[in-house]
């Protein structure tokens, strides 16, 4: 019987970090069946991949595409940087599980996301199997989200949580975790992830270390209180046994950069005595998320609903500005440090007139003071702004990116063009994370090898996640493969014109399926809903 696709001529970077070599992978269905030098037989499909590398499928370590995949099965914006698989649920957020009828504040909490989808599953099983159904082109590994699986039980209020949430919470975990969740995550600067203690953390934590399941930390302060926060994120993996990963690694604020290698080194002490810590990052000094994550937690207290009744009223916003304008010019919060007006973009919005402004130019053309101006912005469009925010230095991203026990996850949503997106600013590392890394990182700064770059996307994630037989070019293996050109792959996506695939990277496979085929997408649906080993 013929293989149903031979690439030949390429050389081979296998995921594990070892060295590359000139090797042809021969696929047969969905698997790797060989990969050696000059393999010859009939094959349905060749491709010369000459002067190119042949890669495991990228893993984005972390990704935020859940509800976009109802939308927008071909995560065209991540096939496309040669990614196979998406580790999603992260940072608090899942669409599942739902209490009945809670539905409508899982859709306030979603913001624009939620807006147009129908949320029509309770449970964590139902909601994978909805995912199904509409066959995403890419892998999907899916946690679940701390804030779901509060506000399934004791709704979006900022309180403590008894003995009896905690079971609640506990069940639901459970079952998300039997359905084929990974584990969970939280989002300590996000309501109402953020109103949990440590012990809630713990306590959760503890019940899917039992089962191998891993604790995903977008951690409770990224700026002044950010080593802290690592402290209470390795702490909770100390004290439950489970694996932790750290989100997107990094240091927020100008007055906090200097605080990276103290929080690297916190990771290097844990990991040497033992806990099981590891971390991600996004190859840019510039983060995303919505807007309204610029408000302290307590104007969340309560859900949308409350959150804009505040907005609107005189005395709630005095105390905002109190607690959150520095002099003036800048705005302090505990995501992102202390950051400018004018280091702040509108990336989507309604008002399409208004993306890629900062809030400093758009306080100047309405008139207003920018913490005015932010306010009212939040308030007339309901809470669902995206921004992207400069409270980064590159210099740190390089430090992280080249730490041995860090992973590359975009933190970003995929995209095509089926859903609409070509508007508005959107940050750039839904478009250009992994080549960027390859291209920008690897060979043209020399920040690390190929070789450490591809492992960094593939086999490291998939040993860290336990996938089954993925994350490595092997015989049996699924045959999730990327074809890059070295000298050519680069990203194309800018911060002012984020709407541009990546170059270079001509063929992509998602188990056997070409889904990119010589530069063009097809939308194959053939990835699969990943569960653990
Ligand atoms: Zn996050």
């Amino acid at each position: 019987m013929p293989w149903s696709l031979l690439i030949r001529g390429g050389t081979v970077i296998d995921g594990s970090g070892a060295p590359r070599q000139l090797l042809d992978v021969a696929v047969e269905g969905e698997r790797i069946v060989a990969i050696a030098p000059e393999l010859t037989g009939p094959a349905d499909r060749v491709i010369e991949a000459t002067g190119h590398v042949v890669a495991p499928g990228f893993i984005d370590a972390h990704s935020h595409s859940d509800l976009f995949y109802m939308g927008c099965p071909s995560s065209e914006s991540k096939i496309r940087q040669g990614c196979t698989t998406e580790v999603v649920g992260m940072c608090s957020f899942s669409p599942a599980p739902i209490a009945p009828g809670r539905a409508e504040s899982v859709r306030g909490w979603a913001g624009g996301i939620g807006a147009s989808i129908d949320l029509a599953w309770e449970s964590f099983g139902q909601y994978l199997d909805a995912l199904r159904s509409v066959r995403p082109s890419i892998n999907v590994a899916h946690f679940v989200g701390h804030g779901a699986l509060r506000l399934a039980t004791i709704g979006p209020d900022n309180r403590a949580v008894g003995p009896d949430d905690l079971r609640a919470m506990q069940r639901l975990l459970d079952e998300a975790m039997d359905a084929g969740a990974f584990g969970y995550s939280t989002g300590l600067v996000y309501a109402p992830s953020a109103y949990a203690g440590t012990e809630e953390l713990v306590a959760l934590a503890r019940g899917i270390a039992k089962r191998g399941g891993l604790y995903f930390s977008h951690v409770r302060g990224e700026s002044a209180m950010v080593e802290a926060s690592i402290r209470e994120a390795i702490r909770i993996g100390e004290e439950s046994g489970a694996g932790v990963q750290i989100a997107h690694v990094k240091a927020s604020g100008r007055e906090n950069w200097g605080k990276m290698d103290a929080v690297l080194r916190l990771i290097d002490d844990a990991r040497a005595r033992g806990v099981d810590v590891s971390g991600d990052v996004y190859p840019y000094h510039a983060g995303s998320t919505k807007m309204d994550n610029l408000l302290p937690a307590w104007v969340h207290d309560g859900g949308l609903p409350k959150l804009l009744e505040r907005l609107g009223d005189k005395s709630a916003r005095r105390r905002i500005v109190e607690e959150c304008v520095i002099d003036g010019e800048r705005w302090g919060t505990i995501s992102q440090g202390r950051i400018g007006f004018d280091e702040v973009l509108i990336a989507t919005c309604r008002r399409r007139e208004l993306e890629g402004l900062t809030l400093a130019a758009l306080a100047r053309q309405t008139g207003k003071v920018p913490a005015e101006a932010l306010m009212d912005l939040l308030l007339e469009e309901r809470a669902t702004v995206g921004m992207v925010s400069f409270s980064q230095t590159l210099d740190n991203v390089a430090k992280v990116l080249a730490h041995p026990a860090i992973m590359i996850g975009s933190d970003s949503i995929g995209l095509s063009e089926g859903i609409g997106p070509k508007h508005g600013k959107p940050h750039p590392r839904m478009y250009g994370t992994f080549p960027r890394v390859l291209g920008e990182y690897a060979r043209d700064r020399g920040l690390f090898s190929l070789e450490t770059a591809v492992h960094k996307m593939t086999g490291m994630p998939a040993a860290r996640l336990r996938l089954e037989a993925r994350g490595l070019l092997r015989a049996g293996y699924a045959a999730d493969i990327a074809v890059f050109d070295p000298t050519a792959v680069k990203d194309e996506a800018t911060f002012q014109d984020p709407h541009h695939y990546a170059a270079g990277i001509p063929y992509v496979a998602v188990n056997g399926s070409l889904v990119v085929d010589g530069g063009r997408m097809r939308a194959a649906g053939t990835g699969r809903v990943l569960t653990p080993r």
